[in-house]
């Protein structure tokens, strides 16, 4: 897996750097090593949710299960419709109610008043809305030239018997689960949930209810990380903050890559004095660092140590969550068997003047919000630097701004990716 495209020993300084490898070209390489965890779980409907499924899910049944009504009004033989301009008269046989069919025989010139989920009666094929009708006792009259066929939902038009409702793959989200109870499944195989153990690395790094000493800080990147992977459904492992010195680094490795399938770290992963992460991961596991062309977050480490996949994230908070979304968000997808896993992007104007330099994509933080027209429109939180997390907070995406982009004016169109819910 050694990566010779790139040499961890000549920093990551210029923005030029022609051996820096692009965003898409490092996730695509990630990708390519990867393939979903072993193991399959069979879990309830109302576990699922978030989970990936394993295999494909087929109906056993037609749903709806018969012609029924979509419609409070009466059920009636279309051949007996009024032409424009006429009136029809219809005698009520009888009530057709939901899950209490109408169980008579239809004479000549009757008709069953109905329910909505109601079973269509046979003898008819169209249901009239009571609000065109006028009943007068057992009679009802009406001149609505309707058509045949009219409010009436037919058997299987939204699932058909032994077709495949959902595909291997799939995260299942809210519609999901109520589309497998509608099939009658009360249980679905799932693919176990990958194992991420993360840990922050840094003297400087104290933890909340500790006094900070001069040049301390709070450990921010651990909190952001756990409220990525958990809202990612992942198993979390939190291990703590790892000193930087290469006997506490190595025990990490060790401890983390025994229980999990992915290990997460941030900070002391690029090539300063007090850095052991890329060092470290050499000498106990396989290696790949890379300058990626981009800002936040240029330096990343990916590589193995025992049968774990191991991410050296930046330190910096802003570079943290880039990294993540761009690099491991997906590369999790694929693990817990998730198909496509691709961040999404658009393209909209943007509000804001832009600046950049050329040579390397650069990741902006930008609100997506519709403008006065209600079309989306993007604007840019306020101070951009790696170390500002206020503009991660603010924000619901980033502006993808293109190698080559020397920064853009106000109304140019420009891609956004989301990485959270806009609203
Ligand atoms: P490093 O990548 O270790 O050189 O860290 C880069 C910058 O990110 C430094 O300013 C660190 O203090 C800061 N940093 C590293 N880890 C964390 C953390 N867990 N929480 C907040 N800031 C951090
Ligand atoms: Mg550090």
């Amino acid at each position: 897996m050694k990566d010779q495209s790139t040499d961890p020993d000549k920093g990551c300084m210029s923005d030029f750097d022609p051996r820096s490898l692009p965003v898409d070209e490092a996730r695509e390489r990630i990708l390519a090593h990867l393939a979903p965890v072993d193991g399959v779980e069979r879990v309830a409907v109302r576990h699922a949710l978030n989970r990936v499924l394993a295999e494909a899910v087929r109906s056993g049944i037609d749903v709806p299960g018969h012609d029924n009504s979509a419609m409070d009004g009466y059920a009636v033989d279309s051949r007996q419709l009024p032409d424009s301009g006429e009136r029809c008269t219809l005698r009520v046989a009888g009530i057709a109610w939901a899950g209490r069919p109408f169980d008579g025989t239809l004479g000549e010139g009757e008709c069953v008043r109905i329910m909505t989920g109601a079973v269509v009666p046979e003898g008819t094929d169209t249901v009239v809305v009571q609000e065109v009708v006028e009943r007068d006792g057992d009679l009802i009259r009406f001149d609505h030239p309707g058509k045949p066929g009219q409010n009436v939902r037919s058997a299987g038009e939204d699932i058909a018997k032994a077709s495949v409702v959902l595909n291997p793959g799939k995260r299942l989200q809210p519609a999901d689960l109520g589309l497998l109870a509608s099939v009658g499944i009360g249980e679905v195989s799932v693919t176990r949930r990958p194992r991420v153990a993360f840990f922050s690395t840094g003297d400087e790094l104290r933890a909340i209810g500790e006094t900070l000493g001069p040049g301390e800080i709070y450990d921010s990147n651990r909190y952001t990380l756990w409220g990525l992977l958990t809202s990612m459904g992942v198993e979390v492992l939190d291990m703590g903050v790892v000193r930087d010195t290469r006997e506490a680094t190595r025990r990490a490795f060790r401890v983390a890559a025994a229980a999990a399938d992915v290990v997460i770290t941030a900070g002391g992963v690029s090539v300063g004095e007090a850095d052991f992460v890329t060092e470290t991961l050499e000498q106990m596991g396989e290696v790949t660092f890379w300058k990626v062309a981009m800002k936040p977050g240029r330096p990343l480490a990916f590589g193995r140590v025992g049968n774990a996949w191991l991410f050296g994230l930046p330190g910096n908070p802003v570079s943290v969550m880039a990294t993540f979304h761009l690099f491991v968000r997906p590369a999790l997808y694929r693990l817990s068997g998730q198909s496509d896993p691709t961040p999404l992007t658009l393209r909209v104007p943007c509000r804001s003047r832009l600046n950049k330099r050329a040579g390397r994509v650069e990741f902006q933080r930008g609100v997506l919000e519709p403008g006065e027209d209600g079309d989306f429109q993007v604007r840019k939180t306020g101070p951009q630097g790696s170390g500002i997390l206020t503009s991660m907070s603010l924000a619901n995406c980033f502006i993808v701004l293109p190698l080559e982009s020397e920064g853009l004016r106000p109304g140019d169109i420009v891609t956004v990716m989301p990485f959270c819910e806009l609203n």
